[in-house]
């Protein structure tokens, strides 16, 4: 497993890649002021919680300082993806600003977090090329609630992300066949018998891939996805999201 970005770094990047890009100026989602770029003014976009520190594999939000720590889950059983980049922690006001692009189509909400996050992997993989995944592949949603919300969000933040970063999006790869039920009290046993057969393999998988989502929560959904994709031919699988709820 490779490690994943020190904190210090993280931040700093994360920050001058939102405020340095010009384009786009107009009302911030967050106050309505007149100064935003990409949708968020400076003083919203201080105000969105980093995730600073984080277990160096699932990015689970971690209370202390250190670049180089996994959490309980990933100590007892290292999940089947390499590692995580997820900038933000899902409360006040990123989980209000997921929720609004989510679940009203308020596609805004999200553009400012996109944005950042673009432009922070961009600064990630400039000398890093080699780790650069060669395929995202959104979190695949089963297709009666797709409909019902009318439209993919991992879809959507993966088409951008891979626009900026000029890596190919692929939907067709896998598909989701239930859901996952949740993990929390399972056994061992019945936890892995409940991410057995949620995703099915359709295509060929790259080597290197990167899992897209919205948010990332028990972590069971990238594990049973990630396990799929290694079974067919994955070998650096990485999960990229913009935020992940506290432990
Ligand atoms: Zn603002
Ligand atoms: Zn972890």
């Amino acid at each position: 497993m490779k490690q994943m970005i020190k904190g210090s770094s993280w931040l700093s990047t994360l920050m001058s890649a939102m405020v340095n890009r010009e384009e786009s100026k107009g009302l911030c989602v967050g106050c309505l002021c007149a100064n935003a770029i990409n949708g968020l003014c400076s003083l919203c976009q201080a105000d969105l919680p980093i995730n600073r520190w984080h277990c160096r594999c699932c990015a689970l939000p971690l209370a202390f300082s250190g670049d180089n720590h996994l959490c309980g889950d990933c100590l007892k059983s290292p999940p089947p993806f390499d590692r995580s980049f997820i900038p933000w922690r899902y409360q006040y006001p990123i989980d209000n600003m997921i929720s609004r692009y989510k679940y009203s189509s308020q596609h805004k909400f999200a553009r400012p977090l996109i944005a950042g996050f673009s432009h922070h992997l961009e600064s990630v993989f400039l000398n890093r090329s080699d780790e650069k995944p060669t395929l995202l592949i959104p979190s695949p949603m089963l297709p009666a609630r797709r409909r019902a919300r009318g439209f993919n969000q991992a879809r959507d933040i993966a088409e951008r992300l891979g626009e900026t970063l000029g890596i190919p999006v692929d939907t067709g790869v896998v598909r989701r066949v239930r859901k996952v039920q949740a993990q929390r009290g399972l056994s061992r046993e019945a936890r892995l018998a409940n991410l057995q057969g949620v995703f099915e393999v359709c295509t060929d998988v790259p080597e290197r891939v990167a899992i897209v989502d919205d948010v990332v929560t028990t972590g069971a959904t990238m594990r049973a996805l990630s396990e799929t994709l290694r079974n067919a031919g994955a070998k650096d699988i990485q999960v990229w999201a913009l935020a992940r709820t506290p432990g």
